[in-house]
């Protein structure tokens, strides 16, 4: 068997003891018999799986009591427009448009009511994140939204905005369990779970309690996008993904037998330092992304075209760069379309083994074309 390093932006790797785990009970989940894919929704195992994952990230994020934990289908996509029914009592919200998936969740705010772009990265094709210290944020909005980490272009924030006392909605997909974050500050946290936590298909979602909709107010929303109706079951007023609520709650026991969040921060730092290192002193690779608002999951990198002046050149050895990468076992390095060049996802799971592997293989490209 020979596992590569997987930069996938996502779905993308996940920690090799939980893959080996969930391989060991695939067949006979302890003493049912049975997979966790053969298992029923309403079954006593089943039960204390999705228990124990609610309170295993309860514990990891320290979420308050006010909080409920959902765990959603439908992808991130779907939080777009559900947010929107849900949330606008007052039928106006902000949004910081720093990418394409802020774009896109602003775009469904428009079916429900007014949506005002608070600030924008777009001029710079989204490399850094606006100084959000004072946005004109008015009384009658009803949330502020953003995307905190930029998947496709690298960005995080690293300061929340000042929302002057409006709820804060986070899509944190790609940022989601990779440090500690303080839930009191936001009124609803999301995240698609394929990103850095587990496999597609399931979306975490800790929204607070007095923002749920009303038994009024659920009349005029859809049972199946309407919050309401998975707090009221737990999440389970329908089948939900089985076996990806237990992939998550492994992981989550991965994290906390790792030191927490605190302890997967600093292990992100690191590996988020030797590759940015590396950028900020190669002649060859420069990164896209202003230095204060770097992620730490996802770094996008290209040939320097100062150094590299004919576009085509440029062109040819990425691709040459991707293609010799992929040979040597370091795969999925190729940047999003929108942005070109390669983008290193560097989620929880990445071992530093291969960030550094990923540098070595960088410096010896780089010694070889320059
Ligand atoms: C991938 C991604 C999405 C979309 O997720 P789906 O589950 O495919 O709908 C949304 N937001 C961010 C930040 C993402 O990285």
């Amino acid at each position: 068997m020979s596992r590569v390093y997987n930069f996938s932006a996502g779905p993308a790797v996940l920690p090799e003891e939980v893959l080996k785990e969930a391989a060991a009970e695939m067949l006979d989940y302890k003493g049912t018999g049975m997979s966790v894919m053969e298992m029923s929704h309403r079954s006593k195992p089943f039960q204390a799986i999705i228990d124990e994952a609610e309170a295993d990230l309860r514990d990891l994020l320290n979420i308050p009591a006010n909080y409920k934990v959902l765990f959603l289908q439908g992808g991130a996509s779907l939080e777009f427009i559900k947010i929107p029914m849900n949330f606008m009592r007052k039928k106006k919200a902000g949004y910081i448009i720093t990418g394409q998936w802020a774009k896109k969740a602003s775009k469904e705010a428009k079916f429900v009511g007014e949506m005002v772009t608070l600030a924008s990265s777009e001029d710079k094709t989204f490399s850094y994140i606006p100084d959000c210290s004072d946005l004109p944020i008015t009384d009658d909005m009803d949330y502020v939204y953003i995307c905190e980490n930029n998947t496709i272009y690298g960005t995080k924030f690293h300061t929340l905005p000042n929302t002057k006392g409006i709820p804060l909605i986070a899509d944190q997909s790609s940022c989601f369990l990779s440090e500690p974050v303080d839930v009191t500050k936001y009124g609803m946290i999301y995240a698609g779970v394929q990103k850095n936590v587990g496999p597609a298909g399931v979306v975490i979602a800790i929204i607070r309690e007095d923002l749920i909709p009303t038994e009024e107010e659920s009349k005029k929303i859809p049972t199946m996008l309407n919050y309401k109706t998975q707090v009221d079951n737990n999440s389970l007023f329908n089948t939900p993904n089985c076996y990806g609520i237990y992939i998550c709650g492994k992981v989550f026991k991965w994290l906390k037998a790792n030191g927490g969040l605190e302890g997967i921060q600093k292990k992100n730092q690191e590996k988020a330092a030797i590759l940015y290192d590396f950028l900020d002193n190669s002649k060859l690779f420069v990164g896209t992304v202003e230095k204060a608002s770097r992620s730490l999951m996802n770094v996008p990198f290209i040939v320097n075209p100062a150094v590299v002046t004919d576009p085509e050149k440029k062109a040819a050895l990425e691709a040459d760069f991707v293609a010799q990468a992929t040979k040597a076992g370091l795969v999925n390095l190729k940047g999003h379309r929108s942005v070109g060049g390669m983008r290193a996802s560097i989620y929880n799971a990445m071992p530093k083994a291969g960030v550094e592997a990923l540098v070595a293989f960088m410096k010896k490209f780089e010694e070889e074309n320059l």
